[in-house]
Order: structure tokens, then C-alpha cells, then sequence
């Protein structure tokens, strides 16, 4: 599947070096074991929130089974099956709450702020009382914050001119149920962010950087969201090269 120029999920680093985004986005998409993981379960959670499991428990369909994807092959663990109930059962009962629409797995595009950037967001639940929650499941064991978290943010801000209007509440939230990913607020944290706040962001921000990235001469700034540049990973970034703070271990 293609991938933005300026995706969700890079934004962090593009915001602090525009130079970054085409780079990363010309290279040869690459995975690994716990990408492929993170596929496999992001596609549980669709097929379970679909209803598609016609009846079959959750464990009895796909615990033990093995599956082949992005060149490796591993089996379903009890640890995947619980990350998967406790996303699926939080945007469930979130709907519920909320007597909201629920959208899933569903394409974002963020026009206004550029057209390059898009992405998928895991699920939108369009809530009464003008709330609408942004949700993003994470598989790793790196934790995740939630506040002022850029991937979410620049997904709202897509949903936000779609679905929304000036005041409208964004719930933004990260369900990361591992075991290994500890965060004082635990499995499932939330922020809420107001739509004059977010456009506030959006346009003194996220924009000016989007510009930058995909115009003639982008800067490249070095720092920690380095660490998964593919310049980084091929030794080829000047910039990165005088960082002091890098650490090529
Ligand atoms: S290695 Fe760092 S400074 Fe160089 S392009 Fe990548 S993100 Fe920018």
C-alpha cells in the first residue's frame, strides 16, 4: 500500500526536520518481526469490531495460529489476543458511551494543511455533544504518550474538517495494552484537545513544516526522532553526523 509523504506516524520527526520527509518516504519500505506483529494485530482488532468472526471466540479463532506476513511468520500469543480484547472492548464501550458512530481503519486526508498529508487512523467515534474521539492502538514496548502526541493530532485535524466544527472536542487517545510498555496512566490514556487549539497548532506548526518539507530547500535538524531515519540507518545524513548528542550504538 503507498504511504504519504508526510505521514501520521512520521510527523514528529518531519515537524523537527523537514528535510527528513522525502528521503524516508523514496526508501524501500522495510518491516520487521514486531511490524508484521503489529499488522496482524491491527487486522484481529478490524475483523473482531467488524463482527466478521461469525460467532467464533476471539482465542479459538486465531490463538496458536500461525501467520505468514511482510516476509516472517510467527504465532498468535495469549499476550496478542489480550491486547486485542482490550482495544476492541474500550472502542466498543467508548461508542457506546458516546451513542457514537464508529469509523474503522478509516483514511484521513488533512487537505487544507497539505495535500501529501494523510494516513489511517485506527478508529473515529463520532460522539453526541460534538465529541469525537481519535484512537490509535499500539502494539511495541515503547511507551506512548498521549498528550500533545503529533500522530493523533495531525489525524484529528483531518477528521476535524470533515467531521467536525469549531467546537467540537477532540478525545484523542492511545490504547497500548503491553505488558512491557509500562506508563503511569496505564493501558488506555486520553487527552482532550479543543478544536480552536488543535487549528492553532495546525496552522503555526504542522503547516509551516508540511511547507517546508515538500518545498526546494527543506533544513535538516538533528535530535532523538533521528533514531529511525533511514539517513541515520545509512550513514549518509551530514547533519547527523556532527549531532553531539547522537549515539550510534
Ligand atoms: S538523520 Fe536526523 S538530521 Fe538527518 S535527515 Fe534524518 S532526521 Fe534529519
Amino acid at each position: 500500500m503507498a504511504h504519504a509523504i508526510l505521514s501520521p506516524s512520521s510527523i514528529h520527526r518531519i515537524i523537527r526536520c523537514p528535510y527528513s520527509a522525502k528521503p524516508n518516504a523514496e526508501a524501500p519500505s522495510t518491516s520487521s518481526l514486531p511490524a508484521a506483529k503489529g499488522t496482524a494485530i491491527h487486522e484481529m482488532c478490524e475483523t473482531l469490531l467488524k463482527d466478521r468472526l461469525e460467532g467464533i471466540n476471539l482465542s479459538d479463532y486465531y490463538l496458536g495460529k500461525t501467520i505468514e506476513l511482510e516476509g516472517y511468520s510467527f504465532e498468535i500469543t495469549k499476550d496478542d489476543i489480550f491486547t486485542v480484547e482490550v482495544y476492541v472492548d474500550y472502542i466498543k464501550n467508548r461508542t457506546e458511551e458516546l451513542n457514537g458512530k464508529l469509523l474503522i481503519e478509516e483514511k484521513v486526508y488533512a487537505n487544507e494543511i497539505h495535500d501529501d498529508l494523510w494516513g489511517t487512523a485506527d478508529a473515529v467515534i463520532l460522539g453526541e455533544n460534538n465529541r469525537m474521539v481519535v484512537a490509535d492502538l499500539k502494539s511495541g514496548a515503547w511507551p506512548v504518550n498521549v498528550i500533545l502526541n503529533e500522530q493523533l493530532m495531525s489525524y484529528a485535524i483531518a477528521c476535524l474538517s470533515r467531521y467536525g466544527n469549531e467546537n467540537t472536542v477532540l478525545e484523542l487517545t492511545v490504547v497500548q495494552p503491553n505488558k512491557r510498555a509500562f506508563h503511569k496512566d496505564g493501558f488506555i490514556r486520553t487527552w482532550d484537545i479543543q478544536a480552536i487549539d488543535l487549528i492553532d497548532w495546525a496552522e503555526n506548526i504542522l503547516k509551516p513544516a508540511c511547507d517546508e518539507a515538500m518545498g526546494d530547500k527543506p533544513n535538516a535538524h538533528a535530535g532523538d526522532w533521528c533514531k529511525f531515519c533511514v539517513l541515520k540507518q545509512n550513514n549518509t545524513c551530514e547533519t547527523y553526523k556532527t549531532y553531539s548528542g547522537g549515539n550510534d550504538e
